[in-house]
């Protein structure tokens, strides 16, 4: 059989959010320590950078609608963090919207998000389909 052609789409998406990080199983002082200021509630611009591969759908010509991935994404705007992830990290907020991405459709294979929330810090996670 004939493999599938892959493409890949990418879009780039700014929110808002609230978050601080705080593991509740761990004393204030190792809270503390590990997280600084950022143990207190403060805010961040996202800026999320995502990237989904899989095999176009033949009925409407594409991998997924860029809405349908604003829509995922904008479900976390404006709110806080800390209402959807235990420990609302970068790396764990990336994570998060990879998966849910991965499985809003079936024929996605791979979503790779980046995000960023600063100008010089990022964190990646690519999640696949298995
Ligand atoms: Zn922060």
């Amino acid at each position: 059989m004939r493999k599938p052609d892959l493409v890949t789409i990418g879009t780039v998406i700014t929110i808002a959010g609230a978050h601080k990080l705080y593991n509740d199983k761990k004393p204030l002082n190792w809270n503390l320590e590990e997280f600084g200021k950022c143990s207190q509630w403060h805010g961040h611009n996202w800026t999320i950078d995502i990237s989904v591969s899989g095999v176009v759908n033949r009925e409407n010509g594409m991998l997924i609608n860029f809405n349908k991935i604003k829509e995922i994404v904008y479900r976390l705007d404006h709110t806080s963090l800390n209402d959807t992830l235990k420990l609302p990290t970068a790396e764990n907020l990336a994570k998060y919207l990879a998966k849910k991405i991965l499985r809003s459709q079936s024929n996605i294979m791979q979503v790779a998000v980046t995000v960023w929330e600063s100008d010089k810090s990022s964190a990646t996670y690519v999640a696949q389909y298995e």
